[in-house]
């Protein structure tokens, strides 16, 4: 730390500390090693700067000083970004999580979550209404990056993506200014963050509707990896035609050393679906009969569950800190030659937390139109992401080589693009391809909101000239 270059004047930061009524935490203040943490432990860097905003007029302080020191920006909502775009070297975070209000509406079905929340603290809130918000598979990421992404989660075939349910959001621009978007409102801007990430300026409120979901029958099913093809085509068959009150995801795992997993299993490699019914409770067992016929289960977790468990069934095995890569794909079908390319490199999962899951994204997810949002592969049924994870350093090089390795065999099958949530900094060209037709829009509405690209570290959209 000694040897660091200071990147702002003292006097900036003593001023900066009275416009703030967060935390504003320099290189010398105490708990700066652990403020400049995210998610993913791969990520170690040195920002000159850490504002925990509390309110929009701490994120308007916070990029008028960013903007006007030429600091890059470091927008932090969950910190769960894999490239690790919550913090940067010599940049200024601005770490929205202490931001956690949450306001439901029972009565109009909607709620209204500030820009630190994670999906924890919005299924908490809203669970006792009966009600949830489309969101993902656990429950730490943040609503922020999540949603500005797409979001994929267990409620895409009933009622869509994350985005698909955004009804508006109250943001701060580049140049300080305070907007709502909204179908009403800026719709040009509204449309854009519907996907196109955290180009545009800062979410300081999201405004979601909610849907009716409270005990689901869910959980995971595993099969040993002998039957991994017949789950996975059977899974790739069911998926696309179940009804849409049926979602379940796959994936390759390995079963991890704990009590709730009979210990001949542990540390196994296992192909296993993590099921999500929402219909009628009456007829789940009815339901699940076909599929625990697939074939014999080496263990079944699958039952009645409240929403906020399932979501949240995941979150001790990936606790924060983790070295942490992945890639991802869009697929339309998965043909039965690019199923066996799946179980030959998921039977080698490099390390115990590595992973590999095709998400469903049809049904509802399918009813918007491919330029009505910035998400134009409307048209993929799955979304593949190939996760390297381990504690251990040491491992990044082997681990990371399979997932690369991995991409590498089944991207001949893919749509071309992939979820901008599940890639690493992987190029403009991977940008443009997750856009298609709609970057040009997206390169457009960037140029007007935000001209000079200080919103850059993200899946960076450039500006249109
Ligand atoms: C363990 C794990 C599980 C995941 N599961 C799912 C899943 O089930 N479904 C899914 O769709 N995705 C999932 N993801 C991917 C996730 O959507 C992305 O990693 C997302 O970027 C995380 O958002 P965050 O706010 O936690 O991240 P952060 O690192 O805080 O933010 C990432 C980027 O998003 C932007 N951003 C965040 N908040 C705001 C805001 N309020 N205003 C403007 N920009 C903002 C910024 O550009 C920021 O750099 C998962 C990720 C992890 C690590």
């Amino acid at each position: 730390m000694a040897n660091q270059t200071k990147v702002l004047a003292d006097s900036v930061i003593q001023e900066f500390r009275t416009k703030l009524r967060g935390q504003v935490i320099a290189r010398d203040d105490p708990g700066y090693d652990s403020a400049r943490k995210v998610y993913n432990g791969m990520i170690d860097r040195r920002p000159a700067l850490i504002a925990r905003c509390v309110d929009a007029a701490d994120v308007a302080a916070a990029v008028n000083l960013g903007r006007d020191q030429g600091l890059t920006l470091a927008v932090r909502g969950g910190g769960h970004s894999g490239p690790g775009f919550g913090v940067y070297d010599d940049g200024l975070v601005i770490d929205l999580s202490p931001m956690k209000g949450i306001h439901v509406d029972p009565a109009r079905g909607t709620v209204r979550v500030q820009g630190g929340c994670v999906w924890g603290d919005v299924d908490h809130a809203t669970h006792p209404f009966g009600m949830a918000v489309p969101s993902g598979f656990v429950s730490t990421t943040g609503v922020g990056g999540l949603t500005l992404g797409g979001g994929i989660g267990y409620l895409a075939r009933k009622y869509g993506l994350t985005i698909d349910n955004l009804l508006s959001v109250d943001m701060t621009l580049a140049d300080g200014r305070y907007v709502t978007a909204s179908a009403e409102e800026n719709e040009d801007l509204f449309w854009a963050v519907r996907g196109g990430g955290g180009n545009f300026g800062i979410v300081t409120s999201f405004q979601f509707k909610l849907s009716p979901v409270s005990m689901v029958y869910g959980g995971p099913i595993f099969w040993p990896m002998s039957s991994a093809a017949k789950v996975l085509r059977a899974w790739r068959d069911l998926i696309l035609k179940a009804p849409e009150d049926l979602n379940g995801w796959f994936g390759f795992v390995t079963v991890p050393p704990v009590p709730m997993f009979p210990t001949e299993h542990h540390l196994k490699k296992m192909c296993a679906v993590t099921w999500c019914y929402t219909g009628d409770m009456q007829k789940a067992e009815q339901v699940f009969t076909p599929i625990r016929q697939i074939a014999t289960p080496a263990m079944d977790f699958a039952g009645p569950i409240p929403w906020p468990a399932l979501q949240s069934l995941f979150d001790a095995l990936y606790p924060p800190g983790l070295q942490w890569y992945w890639t991802a794909d869009f697929f339309e079908e998965l043909s039965d030659k690019a199923v066996d390319l799946h179980v030959k490199y998921g039977a080698q999962l490099p390390t115990p937390h590595s992973t590999m899951h095709l998400y469903p994204i049809n049904g509802a997810a399918h009813r918007v139109g491919r330029t009505d949002t910035p998400w134009s592969y409307r048209n993929a049924n799955f979304s593949e992401v190939i996760v390297s994870v381990d504690p251990d350093p040491a491992n990044n090089e082997r681990m990371i080589q399979w997932a690369k390795d991995y991409w590498t065999a089944l991207h001949p099958f893919s749509t071309g693009g992939a979820y901008v949530n599940m890639i690493m900094d992987e190029g403009q060209d991977r940008v443009v391809a997750a856009y298609r037709e709609n970057y040009t829009r997206l390169a457009q509405i960037k140029a007007k909101y935000d001209p000079r690209n200080l919103f850059h570290l993200n899946q960076n959209i450039k500006p249109s000239r």
